[in-house]
């Protein structure tokens, strides 16, 4: 839709929201919470944006029309309902081109349970999800190398970290949270987790208000599943929190009651966790909390703290006084099953009133994150390179260990070769399963310095051996601290 045509509806001085309606259920749940914040008396008005299923299948594969990027640029708090991807390649998720193109760092998912009025298995839980949205193996790089091997590229960084973590205690700290639990692998992953679970620690201590803890993501995810009441903030790079927070949403029994926010330097985006629903799309039964929470989010975010704790206190007197739509409906004595529109209404009637027995909490936006300036440039020096090679008809590591031994030159000599990350030369195990992927690592000779050319020299060497090198990747220290990882059995 050009800029020219964008309907803008709503009160002229009012604040103008970027509104995606969305496919299947959006639609209907959009209008729920138009009319939620309307009579809330909040002064918003509504750009549209065309987005979505029918522009997919008119063949924009990106979803999304291109003057969009204009309007959420004008008008930076962007209200989205869910979106159809269509089944088939070509399509691309809108949701993670929207996180990703307009740098919406961190991704929060509150988690909270509504006991005794929806039904849980884990009474009292009330938890927050701050996931890092951009980084990590959701960078979308991946190959495939060999005829056996395909490669995923993580991707954790120093300033992308900080960002996720400051944003995290920043949020924890205006919100009345008391602890952050950080959920990695850096057990296993010693670098790039590790570099995540150091600045969490190195950050911690500018909040001693706060307390913390680290956990591996594996006991982690174990413990939300059984024990979600013991956590309150979680922190957690990209995929570990995207799955961690479909757990909380699941083990709260309110995946139809999740809003999320996404938030960004400039630009936020507020949504429901839940999809578009196509099975019941139409029929006036969906569940429109999740995206008005994800508005109550919005109304905090463009300070609107007020208008937020009027509509939430309202969706709350409404589920205390027994209205429920039919996927939290259980025929409960004293409960009205209502359709979508019913149940806006009764939180309409609800605005203003106070819930009796479900905990309330305030919630208010954190400061803007400002990263620091490195106090001191760390010295890099060039020390190695692992070479990858495709080895399909040749899986001998004796063999090509001794092949490889004759490759070294002045600067560099074969240190050892890994397959899938396990040495396999010198003095390998006959059990190692071998792929055709192996990896080569030459290092500096003894007191000689190593230079790209030295890099160069040695991959020539492999050419004129008929070898097919895939990649390399040079080893470095870093202040004389290695930046990369041992072969298992190194
Ligand atoms: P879904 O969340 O749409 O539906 C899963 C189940 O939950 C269905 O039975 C549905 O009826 C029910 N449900 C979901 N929201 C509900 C609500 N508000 N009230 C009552 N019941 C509700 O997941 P899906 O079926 O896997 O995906 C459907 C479509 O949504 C797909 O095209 C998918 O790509 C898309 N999707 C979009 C988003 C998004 O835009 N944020 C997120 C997830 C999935």
């Amino acid at each position: 839709m050009a800029e020219n045509k964008l309907k803008i509806t709503g009160n002229e001085q009012a604040t103008t929201i970027s509104l995606i309606r969305g496919d299947g259920i959006g639609p209907e749940i959009t209008d729920s919470v138009i009319q939620i914040l309307e009579a809330s008396g909040a002064n918003l008005k509504y750009a549209e944006i065309e987005a979505g299923e029918k522009l997919y299948l008119s063949g924009k594969t990106s979803g999304i029309s291109d003057s969009a990027w204009d309007t959420m640029r004008k008008y930076p708090t962007l209200l989205k309902g869910p979106i159809t991807t269509p089944r088939g390649t070509g399509y691309k998720s809108l949701n993670v081109t929207i996180r990703k193109t307009l740098g919406l760092f961190a991704n929060l998912r509150p988690a909270r349970t509504y006991d005794p009025f929806v039904k849980t298995k884990h009474p009292g839980t009330d938890l927050i999800i701050v996931r890092e949205n951009e980084e990590d193996t959701y960078a979308g790089i991946e190959h495939r190398q060999t005829r056996e091997v395909t490669q995923c590229l993580k991707l954790i960084t120093q300033p992308g970290t900080e960002k996720i973590v400051r944003y995290a205690f920043e949020f924890a700290k205006s919100n009345g949270r008391k602890k952050i639990t950080c959920m990695v692998k850096d057990n296993i992953m010693k670098i790039t987790d590790g570099l995540f679970a150091s600045i969490f620690k190195e950050i911690a201590n500018e909040y001693k208000d706060i307390e913390t803890e680290s956990m591996i993501i594996d006991i982690g995810a174990a413990l939300l599943a059984n024990n979600p009441q013991r956590f309150d903030v979680i922190l957690a790079p990209n995929l570990y929190g995207d799955i961690l927070s479909d757990i909380a949403a699941e083990v709260t029994g309110s995946v139809g009651m999740c809003g999320s926010s996404n938030i960004g330097d400039s630009i936020a985006m507020f949504e429901a966790v839940h999809g578009s629903a196509p099975d019941i799309a139409g029929k006036d039964i969906a569940n429109p909390t999740a995206l008005i929470k994800a508005a109550v989010l919005m109304l905090v975010h463009i300070g609107m703290p007020d208008k937020a704790n009027l509509v939430r206190n309202a969706v709350l007197k409404a589920l205390e006084d027994g209205y429920r739509t039919a996927d939290i409906y259980n025929g409960e004595a004293g409960t009205t099953k209502v359709g979508t529109k019913a149940f806006t209404q009764a939180i309409i009637e609800r605005l203003g009133e106070i819930p009796q027995i479900l905990e309330v909490r305030e919630l208010s936006r954190p400061k803007t994150i400002q990263l620091q300036k490195p106090t001191k440039i760390e010295s890099k020096e060039l020390v190695g390179v692992d070479i990858f090679i495709d080895e399909y008809y040749n899986r001998d590591p004796e063999n090509l260990g001794k092949t490889l031994d004759a490759f070294t030159n002045k600067s560099l000599h074969l240190k050892m070769i890994t397959n899938r990350g396990v040495k396999v030369y010198p003095d390998g195990q006959p059990e190692t399963f071998l792929t055709d992927h192996f990896r080569c690592r030459f290092v500096a000779n003894e007191g000689q310095k190593v230079s790209t050319k030295d890099i160069l020299e040695l991959m020539a060497t492999f050419e004129a051996k008929g070898m097919d090198v895939i990649k390399t990747e040079n080893l470095y220290t870093f202040d004389g601290k290695i930046g990369y990882s041992l072969g298992q059995g190194e």
